[in-house]
């Protein structure tokens, strides 16, 4: 299959690829294929003039007044509005902030009061895959621990599984939409249609989708989303992350984190918390401005493009990667993880290799940045904004060559390549 494909072939694509221009509004080292955007998004250009400007004159000069004319203390819903689009959300319905495993939690926990104030009050359980990330997992686990009264986790082990587990004692379907290690994509108004069916409110997890691939969330009728900045929207290492609380939902939304930022009068310094109306609601304290400033420079990169755009790359550059090694890699011990199938693939492509590790640290030293995961699973991200076909070709060419010439060292100590 496509056995004849040329590095010409992939510079020709790169000349016609109407995304192209935008690499350039990245800062990317030279000799370097990035191929990790999927787990710590490439650096805007735009971002170090803003991490200058935030820090020399709203910080430095306008002081505390920066509050108000810099517009700090609307960061959260002003970058909120920008990014909805990119996840089918309304306006007043996203805010930016804390992390993705704080946003699940108080996503939970306002799922589960909903239905315990509901009709569906006897419901206790939480249902979720195994395969999630741990920290969905953690979080669950925490919450549920913590509230006693026979709140509980199920995990399941495939998607098969699903309609049998989401039974009268289920209140929550909490899920990920796109797969951190296989780059599996559920389909989400399918699930979120069957998680109604039976009860249960569905909580879905955006941190390999937003950027990554197009979401539908008031298509599907979703209930609550949380997600990361940091990835696919390039915003920088711990930016703070997102969640998403539809209007129809917004006034029964609370959840335990009641802090004064989530307050109906936060400057007054009243005594007892009453929560503010809307999306506010989701806050809890003072966000770290800095870093929540850089989230603009991600997302402004993405107003110039279409998730349509961007999807129709994202699978022509990772059924191009698919094929090029499956040729060029021919008889070399990789298993292909992530679906052929475009409707199942996010924007990653995964491949198992018995010494998937020494693989992939030696690619790295080769200027080719991946991740892996255990167990064996080497990952590839790939991100249209930055990513060429050239890249690609030139990422198998020197994969290719290592395996064929054994140029890993598979007795190297294992360290935290994330
Ligand atoms: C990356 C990722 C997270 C990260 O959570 P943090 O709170 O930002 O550390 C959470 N969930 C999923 C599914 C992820 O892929």
């Amino acid at each position: 299959m496509n056995n004849n494909i040329t590095r010409a072939d992939c510079l020709a694509r790169d000349a016609q690829d109407p995304l192209a221009p935008l690499r350039d509004r990245f800062d990317l080292p030279p000799g370097t294929i990035y191929l990790d955007g999927n787990s710590l998004g490439a650096r805007p250009r735009a971002a170090l003039a803003r991490a200058r400007d935030v820090v020399a004159r709203e910080w430095g000069q306008d002081l505390i007044r920066s509050w108000n004319t810099a517009g700090w203390f609307d960061l959260p819903k002003r970058l909120g509005d920008r990014l909805a689009p990119l996840i089918g959300a309304g306006t007043g319905e996203v805010v930016v902030t804390d992390t993705t495993s704080l946003n699940l939690f108080k996503a939970l926990a306002a799922a589960l009061q909903i239905q315990a104030r509901g009709p569906a009050s006897a419901r206790r359980v939480i249902v979720t895959e195994r395969s999630n990330f741990p920290t969905d997992i953690y979080m669950a686990e925490g919450l549920t621990r913590w509230l006693e009264r026979g709140y509980c986790l199920r995990l399941v082990d495939s998607i098969d599984e699903l309609p049998a587990a989401i039974d009268a004692d289920c209140a929550v379907l909490m899920l990920t939409h796109v797969n951190y290690r296989t780059g599996y994509q559920h389909d989400m108004a399918a699930l979120t249609r069957l998680a109604h069916q039976n009860g249960a409110l569905v909580v879905w997890d955006l941190a390999h989708s937003a950027g990554a691939v197009p979401v539908d969330l008031r298509g599907a009728e979703a209930d609550f989303a949380v997600g990361c900045t940091y990835k696919y929207l390039n915003a920088g290492p711990g930016a703070p992350a997102f969640i998403w609380v539809p209007q129809r939902h917004q006034a029964q939304f609370a959840h335990p984190l009641t802090g004064w930022w989530s307050h109906a009068k936060p400057f007054a310094m009243a005594h007892g918390f009453e929560a503010c109306e809307g999306i506010g609601r989701a806050l809890c304290g003072t966000q770290p401005v800095l870093s929540l400033s850089l989230v603009e420079c991600g997302l402004e990169i993405f107003e110039e493009t279409s998730m349509d755009a961007i999807r129709a790359k994202s699978l022509a550059l990772t059924d191009l990667f698919i094929a090029l090694v499956e040729a060029q890699c021919a008889g070399h011990p990789l298993g292909l993880v992530t679906p052929r199938e475009h409707a199942r693939r996010g924007s990653q492509v995964s491949f198992t290799h018995p010494h998937g590790y020494a693989v992939m640290a030696a690619l790295i030293k080769r200027g080719v940045i991946g991740d892996y995961r255990e167990p064996e699973i080497m990952r590839f991200g790939f991100t249209p904004l930055y990513t060429s076909f050239a890249d690609v070709w030139d990422a198998v060419a020197i994969l290719k060559e290592l395996l064929d010439r054994e140029d890993y060292d598979v007795a190297a100590e294992r360290s935290n390549v994330t």
